[in-house]
């Protein structure tokens, strides 16, 4: 019977005359052994035998000729060399005549299983030939095998690490618990993958992903644990470079516009949580453009290296400032107290540009104009508050101080006040317009006067008597506090003199200090001014504020304390209102608590207010402080805070804040305060 399944393509199918040659070959077969047709028809089909007969195929003529057909597993060889197993089934060729005139080979071949000592071979080149670095510790943690790839990474060679514990691979970046981790994985505890900082033979650290897992006996023990390692220091460096791609600016290394959004969406999130206000400033640089063209592209790198460098030293370290691009910065400040303070940061940043930058043995001047846009009011995104810099900055007249603008015509109107004031306060100190009033302070115990407060006031030519409370937070801002502090110093202690100089007996002054007076050398300067006008120091006093004791007991005490070693009474004044405690107050030398008028308001009609000063005065008995009234109007005030143990009054009861000469007049006279 002819074969009539026709040979797929893919089949391996071999054609044989009687006596073994090849008379047809299949594609299949060309795939299969490597040889084309011309090359294998014609030839012995022996010469795809490998060298040992497959098991039976001793027998396989036997079989065939005797039952017509068989399938047997064998032995074969490609051109390539490659031995193989295949599964070989034979059938019988006839002619019409019944008689066989040839034989059909099919092969197709088998999956073949390694034999053990292959297995271990071919493991042990996997193992050996893995790109990832291999380490293999017995049970007492040291290192019985390593991998090329080991020693590639590491750098060191099989002998410097085996017999080492894996100590030798520690870098000691990593804290006890994750050391605790790891040592767990080694012991047992069940496989881990991380990533871990280890340290190369130069003593280079290299970041590494890592894999343990652990061999066991048959009882279940650890005998072995094997981590599998690759050095991920090329992948991180391309991280980061790619993060610094998107994120930041190439040529200053400020974050670009990109990144400034998610650090201003992330700065707005905790203002909002904090009721915080937060601004947004667009910088554009003046005459940039000029510079570029006329001094070359380098230079105006270099300068915009520089500015950005000149405000980033001018902000603080949570303050964001990004390049968005040209000549054009942005800054984001967070958690204000005021919102007119962007105002003086803006001016702060265009100050920083006031001197000339030098680059390339060229003086380059160049200013800037800045937009601001305030949150929450003008917008609650990052998106809204700087299409709104953006808006306003363009708004700014070319040459026009104070050269920033906010985005808000109501901010406008108050910077513009602000900046006015600033200006005219200035003047004030040089002219100067600026006065002291005495305020006296009397006992109520005697009803004599036996202190004063010195209040500065300031005689504006057009406005009158402009009230502290209105300069003075500006003056604070600005840091004109300083001068003006000193002015009020040398004031007082002149009046001091001349009182002495007259013979008159008058008592001490107090005149109050604020927070950014009170630095390092505060206590040298008060000795030169005592000096200067020869005033002893008890007739001297200093009112503080509790605003001061943030910064820290560490930082003020001691300074404190210098000051009350020169023989200065030091008075806490506004006492209650802000971050007093008992605790507090123990450790500072304070001789004088000053009850806050916001307390006093409301004696003896209001419980709290009761309660709050009854305690406060309790508390200061217990310190020994003397206790002073501040504000009171009323008699009722009067004879209620008596009553609790105060030991003086200020108010507008007994007198309001008065110039000097009427001041002296009191004293003079001996006016006394009437308890009745
Ligand atoms: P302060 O230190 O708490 O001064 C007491 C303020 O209460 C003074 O206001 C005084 O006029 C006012 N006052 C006194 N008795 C009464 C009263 O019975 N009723 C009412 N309604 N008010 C009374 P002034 O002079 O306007 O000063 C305001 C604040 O300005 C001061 O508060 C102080 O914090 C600051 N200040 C004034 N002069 C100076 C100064 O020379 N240096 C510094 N750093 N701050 C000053
Ligand atoms: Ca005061």
């Amino acid at each position: 019977m002819t074969d009539t399944r026709s040979p797929d393509l893919r089949e391996t199918v071999i054609s044989l005359d009687m006596t073994g040659y090849v008379t047809d070959w299949s594609a299949g077969a060309e795939n299969l052994f490597g040889y084309t047709r011309a090359e294998a028809v014609g030839q012995h089909v022996l010469f795809l035998y490998a060298d040992e007969p497959g098991e039976g195929e001793g027998d396989m003529p036997e079989l065939f000729l005797g039952q017509g057909g068989s399938t047997v597993k064998v032995r074969r060889r490609k051109k390539s060399g490659q031995v193989f197993w295949a599964t070989l089934t034979l059938d019988l060729q006839h002619d019409v005549d019944g008689t066989q005139v040839g034989m059909v080979a099919r092969l197709s071949d088998v999956f073949e299983s390694l034999s053990p000592s292959d297995q271990l071979q071919l493991h042990a080149s996997i193992i050996e030939n893995s790109d990832q670095g291999i380490l293999i510790t017995d049970a007492d943690e040291r290192i019985v095998s390593v991998n090329a790839a080991f020693s590639q990474i590491t750098g060191y060679s099989p002998n410097e690490a085996i017999g080492e514990t894996i100590d030798l691979l520690g870098s000691g970046v990593h804290d006890a618990d994750f050391r605790t981790q790891v040592r767990a994985a080694i012991a047992g505890s069940g496989p881990w993958h991380g990533e871990i900082v280890g340290k190369r033979k130069s003593g280079e650290l290299f970041p590494q992903s890592v894999s343990i897992s652990v061999v066991r006996n048959q009882a279940g023990e650890v005998t072995n644990a094997f981590s599998i390692f690759s050095d991920i220091s090329v992948l991180r460096a391309t991280e980061n470079r790619m993060q610094r791609l998107v994120n930041y600016d190439n040529l200053t290394g400020l974050p670009n516009r990109n990144l400034f959004h998610q650090l201003v969406d992330q700065g707005l999130a905790s203002a909002k949580r904090n009721s915080a206000y937060s601004a947004v400033m667009t910088i554009n640089l003046k005459r940039f453009n000029s510079i570029n063209d006329t001094l070359g592209h380098e230079v105006g790198d270099e300068l915009l290296r520089q500015v950005s460098q000149r405000f980033r030293s001018l902000l603080r370290d949570e303050d964001v400032l990004a390049r968005s691009g040209g000549d054009e910065f942005v800054a984001a400040l967070f958690s204000i107290q005021k919102r007119e303070h962007s105002g003086l940061v803006a001016q702060k940043l265009l100050a920083a540009l006031a001197e000339p930058f030098l680059i390339a043995s060229h003086v380059v001047h160049v200013g800037a104009r800045i937009g601001i846009s305030v949150f929450p009011e003008d917008g609650q995104d990052t998106a809204a508050l700087l299409q709104y810099s953006d808006v306003a900055v363009k708004r700014v007249q070319p040459d026009v101080e104070p050269g920033y603008l906010f985005f808000s015509p109501e901010m406008n109107q108050r910077a513009k006040e602000r900046w006015q004031l600033e200006g005219e306060l200035r003047h004030a100190l040089t002219v100067p317009e600026l006065l002291l009033f005495y305020q006296p302070k009397v006992s109520l115990r005697t009803g004599k006067i036996i202190g004063a407060e010195a209040l500065v006031r300031w005689k504006h030519p057009q406005n009158g008597m402009v009230s502290p409370g209105k300069f003075i937070p500006v003056a604070e801002e600005t840091g004109l506090i300083l001068e003006i502090g000193n002015w009020v110093l040398e004031e007082a202690c002149r009046q001091i003199k001349v009182w002495a100089d007259a013979g008159l007996n008058m008592p001490p002054v107090a005149v109050n200090l604020s927070a950014r007076q009170f630095d390092k050398l505060l206590p040298t300067r008060m000795v030169a001014t005592l000096e200067r006008h020869q005033v002893p120091a008890n007739k001297l006093k200093l009112e503080i504020t509790e605003s001061l004791l943030v910064r820290g007991a560490d930082k003020v005490t001691p300074i404190m304390n210098e000051l009350v070693a020169m023989g200065l009474a030091l008075a806490m004044d506004d006492f209650g209102t802000g971050y007093s405690s008992l605790a507090y107050l123990k450790k500072f030398p304070i001789t004088t608590l000053k009850i806050d008028r916001s307390f006093v308001i409301g004696v003896p009609g209001d419980e709290n207010d009761c309660a709050i000063a009854q305690a406060i005065v309790t508390m200061g008995r217990q310190l020994r402080q003397e206790i002073v009234a501040e504000g009171i109007e009323t008699v009722e005030q009067m004879v209620f805070l008596k009553g609790l143990g105060c030991d003086q009054l200020q108010g507008y009861l007994f007198s309001p804040p008065v110039p000097v000469a009427e001041f002296e007049k009191m004293v003079a006279e001996d006016r006394r305060l009437k308890f009745d």
